[in-house]
């Protein structure tokens, strides 16, 4: 009986305990100060040059001799054409014949210089979804207040605005103090091994190292946790690993008229369903765990309870927020998705050797080498091959305490009535990731707010931008460069 009565105690002591904590952890404050805009925009202006922007067809494609370089051309002659100031102000260092690096010198050149980062590339229209576009996807048209077209939320705007600013700026007299770079790739959804790589290799040789990169990345979002109606900036301050491994397996060829036990299909078939049943396991990096102490705080008390506890509660806040198949879950495991397959040519003939990829995307705390133990320790005795196609490990994570971030948070608040600023790992790739060697401060952020059902316009249907968030991005880019 005094064994009930201690252990009763014990647990209301325990309850007591963290609730007293997670009183605590909802009331912690976010600091920063706010920087207020005060620049006018042009708007019918700047929607011009988007519109202008977005009907320049410039398709990026992993084959590259279908991609059409007259387009890219066309662009940066458009470039010159629409930003004469910048044009005269800057020094414009072409790179791999497409890519661009503007430089604006600084007032100060003891300090270091910054860079803000774009890619002038798109991804094609998916064939067979032409018509689903309410616009054509190369028009750019105006329609209830959105321009529309491939290009306009990736990553367009953030370049088209990136130099409407710096325009204005340069036309109101404006210097900033530290140089300014303007870093744009022309094969980034490719990989960006053309452009973005050669940027960086050109930077190392003048032997120029950066304060900060600002790429695309995260955005203003609503909607991000479900019965929260209030937005977050989402600031990306690093990225998972990157990785393609193509696994093969080799059976008897021959006439499909007497076929073996396994076909060399059927075999890779059998590993794929081993991994998609056995998934690496799943982790909460510091990274993750800050961010979801951030958005803890806009959630009910029971969520808000199971955060500020996860000394205790952890294995049941990895249950509950790893739902499979869902963005909770991506954070919190390395993924391993099976993409691209290839066998036999003809429907009547044995395939000798079948194969698939995976694509891996690393999480923090794991490695390119543990994501290979893990396959080989699934799939044991399965006979396969593996080829290495691509691997990158797991970004640096950039510092939020740095001056720049305080000022990007603090112009973010300023802009977007004061949202909270959440710094977060990105799930996608950028080309920023490149720059880590030449800046420790790397953040991939678009100024845009968009809910977070219309993020899946990027590279699909009806892609398409508000002329509000248009304006804002102007604003946005016009006072950070005055700031930072
Ligand atoms: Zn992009």
């Amino acid at each position: 009986m005094v064994y009930l009565f201690v252990a009763i105690g014990l647990l209301v002591l325990l309850l007591g305990f963290m609730s007293i904590k997670t009183i605590l952890f909802s009331k912690r404050e976010q600091y920063g100060e706010i920087i207020h805009s005060n620049g006018k925009v042009n708007k019918n202006e700047i929607v011009k040059k988007l519109q202008d922007a977005i009907k320049i067809q410039t398709i990026s494609n992993s084959d590259l001799s279908k991609t059409n370089y007259l387009e890219f051309e066309k662009f940066i002659d458009y470039l010159k054409k629409t930003f004469p100031l910048i044009h005269k102000q800057m020094n414009l260092t072409i790179i791999n014949k497409y890519s661009l690096l503007y430089h604006w010198k600084g007032s100060d050149s003891t300090k270091k210089p910054g860079m803000i980062m774009a890619h002038i590339d798109v991804v094609p229209i998916e064939e067979g979804t032409e018509n689903e576009w309410d616009v054509p996807p190369f028009s750019g048209q105006l329609k209830d207040g959105f321009v529309y077209g491939r290009g306009s939320m990736d990553i367009k705007i953030h370049l088209i605005t990136a130099m409407q600013a710096c325009e204005n700026l340069i036309k109101q007299g404006v210097i900033p103090e530290r140089d300014i770079y303007l870093s744009f790739g022309h094969d980034e959804e490719i990989g960006g091994s053309d452009g973005a790589a050669n940027i960086v290799k050109y930077l190392k040789k003048e032997k120029i190292s950066l304060d900060f990169v600002l790429d695309e990345g995260g955005a203003v979002n609503s909607g991000a946790i479900p019965s929260v109606k209030k937005a977050f900036a989402f600031v990306g301050v690093t990225e998972k690993g990157y990785s393609n491994l193509k696994i093969s397996l080799t059976a008897t060829g021959g006439h499909a008229s007497t076929p073996p036990t396994n076909t060399s299909l059927g075999l890779v078939s059998k590993v794929i369903c081993k991994l998609e049943r056995n998934k690496m396991p799943k982790k909460l990096p510091i990274v993750v765990k800050n961010m979801i102490e951030l958005l803890g705080k806009e959630m009910n008390f029971i969520n808000q309870f199971i955060i500020a506890n996860l000394w205790i509660t952890k294995p049941l806040f990895m249950k509950i927020f790893a739902k499979p198949g869902t963005n909770g879950e991506a954070l919190l495991r390395t993924t391993i998705a099976p993409t691209m397959a290839n066998a036999s040519m003809e429907p009547n003939v044995l395939p000798e050797t079948a194969s698939f990829t995976v694509n891996c995307r690393i999480l923090h705390g794991d490695s390119g080498s543990k994501l290979l133990k893990h396959i080989s320790k699934k799939c044991k005795g399965m006979n396969y091959r593996i080829t290495n196609l691509r691997m990158e490990e797991p970004s640096n994570v950039s510092n939020t305490n740095s001056d720049f971030y305080k000022v990007l948070s603090g112009v973010i608040k300023g802009i977007y009535d004061e949202t909270a600023v959440i710094p977060y790992l990105m799930l996608g790739g950028t080309d920023s990731r490149k720059f880590e060697s030449i800046s420790r401060n790397v953040y991939r952020f678009t100024p845009y707010y968009i809910p977070l059902e219309d993020m899946k316009r990027i590279h699909g249907t009806n892609e398409r931008i508000s002329v509000d968030n248009i304006v804002n991005c102007v604003r946005f880019f016009e006072t950070l460069i005055k700031n930072c």
